[in-house]
């Protein structure tokens, strides 16, 4: 059903970037044999899920949406891929990204932007566009995104879906196509809290192949789901960040915000107002830290050992086909952070630059904890403004960075974060963050499945 479902809509949602039919009416298919024969089957077993496209998928094609990557066909599966095929889960195909991750509407994918199921002619959200916008479309039930600043769950809150971000650590990297290795985080996109909470109790858990996973037991997440739909959230202590509030979010969505306060208080929660005074400097801190590490981790682009090469005519240098292969191979979002990162970690300007933005983070990450002091979860809108149209912020770069206002400081401190649907906006769907401590990931879901 979702394969047809794909084959009546993708061509104009363009959610995926390549369907593997085969592959998953092959997994289906084992699934029912498994059932036939009486075996156990998990929750999600014969469940479809849909798979960015930076996450490496054996001998399926894995292009993080650039054509550097054009037709490379991993030799591995991504950890959290495996334990997706051991539990049963029929994967559907790879979707739509902005380039590497990077961007906030998929309009950087190489291979053409992903458009909103609710407005075709507005973004969907990035970096990971493709996976939300096959939830909202109905092409899958479950889907899996990377979250380094935001693009899990700004794409969520755009397509009215739910996107979580783990505790960084919580779910492995292994696999994972790298873009900011001390952020990239996978977690899963869902259409209601608790299904986002069964696929992530499945690809979560220590992963000895990824050496910043957590070797910790995994929190009961489908639990606190489940007993946040109750609607119980007495005793629960909500902090609202002060210095959001001046952040410029527009009227529509901090309506919206208000209401779902007012609504969870109705439920018992009790609202206080804490100080965050380093969450300002988050963005500017985020985009000095990330692209130094993608500088770094997109090196191994390099025309030899992946996909493109060009110029390799038997007249240039090596260094010289390097270079007329990465220059035909990324794109502008992809060269303009690999231009700033090298910068940033310049003799002479890293402590000016990446060193600076390191203490930022620390500080960030105290902020985080001063304020667990005083609640157990903190709530903010998950991004500024609704859905914008195609184009709107694409000449700017600083417009589209924007867009993660919100998101980025969980990222920098490690915690876990979920985007729920929380109402609409002329017409479009807003967005309730939900930020936790490290490793209290069952708390944000909780009080997000109260909200739905
Ligand atoms: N939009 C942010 C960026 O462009 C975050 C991306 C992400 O989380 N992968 O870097």
């Amino acid at each position: 059903a979702h394969l047809d479902r794909i084959a009546a809509v993708d061509d104009r949602v363009h959610a995926f970037l390549h369907v593997d039919t085969e592959g998953a009416l092959a997994a289906a298919g084992k699934v029912d044999a498994a059932r036939a024969a009486g075996e156990p089957l998990g929750p999600l077993a014969g469940v479809p899920v849909a798979v960015k496209d930076v996450v490496t998928t054996k001998g399926v094609p894995s292009t993080a949406g650039s054509k550097i990557l054009e037709g490379w066909k991993p030799p591995y599966d991504a950890t959290i891929v495996s334990r997706m095929k051991d539990a049963g889960l029929v994967i559907l195909g790879k979707t739509n990204m902005d380039e590497f991750a990077m961007g906030s509407s998929t309009e950087w994918s190489a291979y053409g932007p992903t458009f909103n199921p609710w407005d075709l002619t507005r973004i969907p959200g990035g970096s990971g566009g493709g996976s939300s916008a096959a939830l909202a479309a109905y092409e899958a039930p479950l889907a899996i995104g990377t979250d380094t600043g935001g693009s899990i769950r700004q794409p969520g809150a755009v397509t009215g879906t739910v996107g979580a971000k783990p505790t960084y650590g919580g779910t492995s990297r292994y696999g994972l196509i790298a873009f900011s290795s001390s952020l990239d985080t996978p977690g899963p996109c869902a259409r209601s809290v608790e299904d986002a909470a069964l696929l992530h109790a499945v690809i979560a858990g220590h992963d000895p192949r990824d050496s910043t996973s957590i070797p910790a037991a995994v929190p009961d997440v489908v639990g606190a789901a489940r007993l946040g739909a109750t609607g119980d959230l007495s005793g629960v202590r909500l902090g609202v960040v002060r210095e959001f509030a001046g952040e410029g979010a527009e009227p529509g969505v901090m309506a919206v915000f208000r209401e779902s306060l007012e609504a969870l208080v109705k439920l018992g929660a009790e609202v206080v107002e804490v100080s965050c005074p380093h969450f300002q400097y988050a963005l500017p801190a985020y985009y000095l830290i990330a692209p130094s590490e993608c500088s770094s981790n997109l090196a191994r682009f390099d025309g030899v050992r992946y996909g493109l090469r060009v110029g390799d005519d038997g007249n240039r240098a090596l260094e010289e086909v390097m270079s007329v292969t990465r220059e035909a191979g990324f794109g502008p979002e992809v060269k303009r952070r690999i231009m700033i990162g090298t910068y940033a970690l310049s003799s002479g300007y890293y402590d000016a630059y990446y060193g600076q933005a390191q203490k930022v983070r620390t500080l960030i990450s105290r902020d985080f904890a001063a304020a667990f002091e005083r609640v157990d979860v903190l709530v903010s809108p998950t991004t500024p403004f609704v859905a914008f149209e195609l184009g709107s912020r694409t000449a700017d770069p600083y417009q589209m960075y924007l867009a993660d206002l919100f998101t980025i400081p969980s990222n920098l401190y490690g915690g876990p974060a979920i985007s729920v649907p929380a109402g609409l906006s002329a017409g479009l769907p807003v967005g309730l963050q939900v930020m936790a401590p490290t490793l209290a990931d069952d708390r944000m879901y909780r009080v997000a499945a109260a909200l739905e």
